[in-house]
């Protein structure tokens, strides 16, 4: 980091770079871009205005900006196979949003895997703005963790709604595209992908693609496509067919409807990031992110953890730590963090505490990007075993929870075992170096 004019946050900003050097990142969402994707974001196109959109801007001097912006279009109509793409929102969630307003009027029907069984704030939470502003009617797993279709299909006959979302933040498994495709259209619904946790996945094609089933895709870039923080807004061709006027629609929410300027520092990087997965490196880097997960998973079960559905298809897992006590999540994702293996908690399906979840949710996108494969995945899930079987002894219970949660942080903090798994990991992240250089 060479410019040091504010060494308060230049300094920040390398003790960030260094824990993500020597931390073993697992947290599905998250990624390593690359140098030629921060290169782009941290360009000079963060100067420009340029509302509108390639050749119908509101600002002079947008040349190069209009080249840049079409070269990420096209690049993303060709890997998604889709026939109109918007990549100026500016996060996963304005895109959802901007798909609201395209197809909605407050107080519509709308339908998203609740939350708590996998699916995202932005499909219809309560806490979110599309859970007070729609009438919104989650649809559950089943008690193996699988998508409950039958209970689906039934709702989405009895209250027709206007958009059935699919597309998850915890789901371990493939999604059935044609299966949504098949009951959305049954009630006359839109079906949205929200692909955000998977576009890399299907980009590699390891994943089906939504791009015949439903009429509109929405992905994070950030995620395993692992680009810029940014999203894209996608119409497939059935989209079209239903309604050809939905790419204007599209584009007239995401600006001037909700956004105003693009961030074409963004867009560039997501063009790179699409250049990207398009080579056939990237095809590899996407199956070994699958067969590392399934590695991981085999070797935890071996252990005996209890996995969510038992296993996964794609890039995470979620261990169902009931078997160590109900609540534990916080322990396990605060013990492991010690360690240096970063997770999130997680509810699991049927959480018998919401609030403080049973469960943890990992995943390996960020891991196979250093280029971590099987061997290390085995060496990850003995030390995943080692640091969870320390906090079995640790009570929870909700009534108790400030006093027990502090005598779990002053203890655990000594903890011999966690301060051995903390040096094996250092050690284990200095052999798939990151950001070289840097
Ligand atoms: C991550 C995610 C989002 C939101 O993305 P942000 O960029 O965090 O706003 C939306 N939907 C799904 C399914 C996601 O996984």
């Amino acid at each position: 980091m060479p410019h040091k004019v504010d060494k308060e946050i230049f300094d920040l900003i390398n003790k960030e770079l260094e824990r993500q050097k020597t931390f073993l990142e697992m947290i599905p969402s998250e990624n390593f871009a690359s140098p030629a994707v921060l290169e782009a974001l941290g360009s000079v196109l963060t100067n420009k205005y340029s509302e509108g959109y390639p050749g119908k801007r509101y600002y002079g001097g947008n040349e190069f900006i209009d080249k840049i912006e079409q070269l990420a279009i096209e690049r993303a109509k060709k890997l998604f196979g889709v026939e109109h793409v918007n990549v100026q929102p500016y996060s996963g969630s304005p895109a959802n949003f901007a798909v609201y307003m395209a197809l909605c009027k407050p107080g519509d029907t709308i339908m998203g895997l609740e939350l708590s069984h996998g699916g995202h704030l932005t499909h219809g939470w309560k806490t979110s703005v599309s859970g007070m502003l729609f009438n919104s009617i989650p649809y559950h797993v089943n008690k193996d963790g699988y998508i409950d279709f039958e209970e689906l299909e039934e709702l989405a006959k009895k209250h027709k709604p206007k958009i059935i979302w699919c597309g998850f933040t915890a789901y371990p498994r493939i999604i059935d595209f044609k299966r949504f495709g098949e009951i959305a259209d049954s009630v006359g619904a839109y079906l949205v992908a929200d692909i955000s946790h998977i576009a890399g996945l299907i980009v590699g094609g390891i994943h089906p693609s939504p791009n015949k089933d439903a009429h509109i895709i929405t992905t994070t870039t950030h995620k395993t496509l692992r680009g810029p923080r940014g999203a894209m807004i996608m119409v497939t061709k059935k989209g079209i067919e239903k309604d050809p006027d939905l790419p204007t629609k599209i584009d007239k929410t995401v600006f001037p409807g909700l956004q105003g300027g693009p961030h074409d520092n963004t867009t560039a990087a997501i063009a790179v990031a699409l250049y990207e997965a398009s080579l056939p490196e990237f095809k590899e880097y996407a199956r070994q992110i699958v067969k590392n997960c399934q590695v991981l998973a085999e070797e935890l079960k071996k252990k005996g953890f209890k996995l969510v559905t038992g296993g996964t298809d794609n890039h995470l897992l979620l261990i169902d730590l009931t078997p160590f006590g109900v609540g534990k999540g916080l322990y396990a994702q605060e013990a492991l963090d010690l360690a240096g293996i970063v997770v999130n908690k997680n509810t699991i399906p049927n959480d018998p505490s919401p609030f403080y979840p049973s469960g943890i949710r990992c995943g390996t996108p960020a891991l196979t990007t250093r280029g971590m494969k099987e061997k290390e995945m085995k060496q990850i899930a003995d030390m995943i075993y080692r640091v969870i079987y320390e906090i079995k002894d640790y009570e929870f219970s909700k009534d108790k929870k400030d006093e027990l949660i502090q005598k779990f942080r002053s203890e655990i903090k000594q903890n011999k075992t966690i301060k051995q798994v903390r040096k094996e990991v250092i050690d284990l992240c200095k052999k798939f170096p990151l950001y070289e250089g840097m």
